[in-house]
């Protein structure tokens, strides 16, 4: 005679009876109750070296049926419809201190119905790391049924979790395609869409009041994306910031369900939040490569063919590292100011970053250049301020004095002198592409 799963653990370990309820508890608790008691016996039977049941071949469950099965466990192969921000909360552990834990849901379909799945923990990997995208399709073994109405899939230690390949013409197909970025306006919502990070921020922690009035800790990050016609400022919050920090310059993004709003200086920008989802290097986009997008965007030109206020493509050398240093202003009134307050307006609010002047030169002329914040760090190479900026600027002399790069650059007649200068919107590369240098040489040879 066989006996079930239990009768084997027990035979096995040589528990009571009492030893196995115990141990299927703990499982439990550790899994804060989500955990069905013939999930843990399964994980008991996995830890105890009792061989589960072979796997057989899988047999996928359609919604309308996992609908009528409370508590069990079920394999299902639907199509993802959306995909929400991961959340990250903290539970007491028992022990007075507190666990990290994640989860995150994402709507699927199938020809007979719909249903959330909950994916927990490390299964959350499948948003944040694995690239899931609306139109995918998952199959899913052994996730358990939540609750029925509305239908709940929730995911434990036991479920395996895939993205499949191939079409499965059977499944439904959502009708939302991407748009341009020229096409988002402001009030548009569930937007999705494909762009290049142009620059990334750091990700800041801020405080928010909630509904409730308690206060949370938030995170926002931002950068500008680029889809080679159009390019707009993007804000990331909370997951989704943590998602987009680890972005660098020139990396292919999606963004699902994102909103659209008008920001205060009436330009238009879109937001993720916790309806959206951020997708590192997608699958199947069309985006030209960085360079590529920058030549359309902005006029490939010589430095004497700058005039005052036009912004364009410009590869030259670095002839003389002039000047490194941090520098603080107001974010009230912009003036420079010396400490913590500013002696302008009384505000508290200032900003500190680095600003390096030099001078470049493309053969044909040279101009002086004055750089601030990121593309200064971007310039001297540097990820933070660490150290003293006159000696970051001494210690990579030698590298860059002489070197090619290429830059967005803006022509301004400096306020005082009245001479032409450029303000060096974006450091391409300080390593460009022996093609595109050649491209620039051309160029001066026809001039
Ligand atoms: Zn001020």
């Amino acid at each position: 005679m066989v006996g079930t799963l239990e009768d084997e653990v027990i035979e096995k370990t040589g528990w009571e009876a009492e030893r196995l309820e115990k141990e299927v508890f703990t499982r439990q608790e550790r899994f804060a109750g989500l955990l069905t008691r013939e999930a843990a016996v399964q994980i008991i039977a996995e830890e105890s070296g009792v061989k589960p049941a072979p796997e057989k071949e899988v047999i996928y469950d359609q919604l309308s049926r996992a609908k009528t099965t409370p508590g069990a466990s079920v394999n299902v192969r639907a199509r993802v419809f959306h995909a929400f921000a991961p959340k990250r909360f903290s539970k007491p552990d028992g022990k007075g201190g507190e666990r990290q834990g994640k989860v995150c849901n994402v709507i699927l379909k199938d020809a007979t119905g719909e249903a959330t799945l909950v994916l927990w923990g490390n299964d959350v990997d499948l948003v944040e790391k694995d690239g899931l995208e609306r139109g995918d399709v998952v199959e899913i073994k052994g996730a358990y049924v939540k609750s029925v109405s509305p239908l709940e899939l929730h995911t434990s230690m036991l479920t395996r979790l895939d993205i499949a390949e191939g079409d499965f013409p059977d499944l439904p197909l959502p009708t939302k395609k991407p748009v341009q970025l020229s096409a988002l306006s402001p009030g548009m919502q569930d937007t999705d869409f494909y762009g290049r990070v142009m620059r990334v921020g750091k990700a800041n922690e801020f405080v928010r009041v909630t509904k409730k009035g308690t206060q949370e800790k938030g995170l926002v990050c931002d950068c500008t994306l680029s889809d080679g016609k159009a390019s707009m400022r993007f804000v990331a919050w909370d997951e989704n910031a943590r998602c987009l920090e680890r972005a660098e310059a020139g990396d292919a993004v999606k963004v699902e369900g994102a909103y659209v709003k008008s920001n205060a200086s009436a330009e238009v920008e879109a937001h993720a939040g916790w309806t959206s989802h951020v997708v590192l290097s997608p699958k199947g986009h069309t985006l030209a490569s960085t360079q590529e997008m920058l030549s359309s965007l902005y006029p490939r030109k010589l430095l004497s063919e700058l005039n005052d206020g036009e912004t364009a493509l410009v590869t030259a050398k670095v002839i003389e590292l002039r000047s490194a240093a941090v520098i603080t202003k107001c974010t009230a009134c912009g003036a420079r100011t010396e400490s913590g307050k500013c002696a302008t307006c009384g505000s508290e609010k200032t900003r500190s970053f680095l600003m390096v002047r030099c001078r470049l030169d493309d053969g044909f002329a040279n101009l002086p250049a004055v750089l601030f914040g990121r593309e200064a760090m971007d310039l001297l190479g540097l990820k933070q301020l660490g150290i003293d900026a006159g000696t970051a600027l001494e210690l990579k002399k030698d590298y860059l004095i002489g070197k090619d790069a290429s830059f967005v650059l803006q022509a301004k007649k400096n306020d005082v002198s009245g001479e032409l200068e450029v303000v060096v919107r974006q450091v391409v590369s300080t390593n460009p592409n022996p093609a595109d240098v050649a491209g620039d040489l051309s160029k001066r040879l026809e001039n």
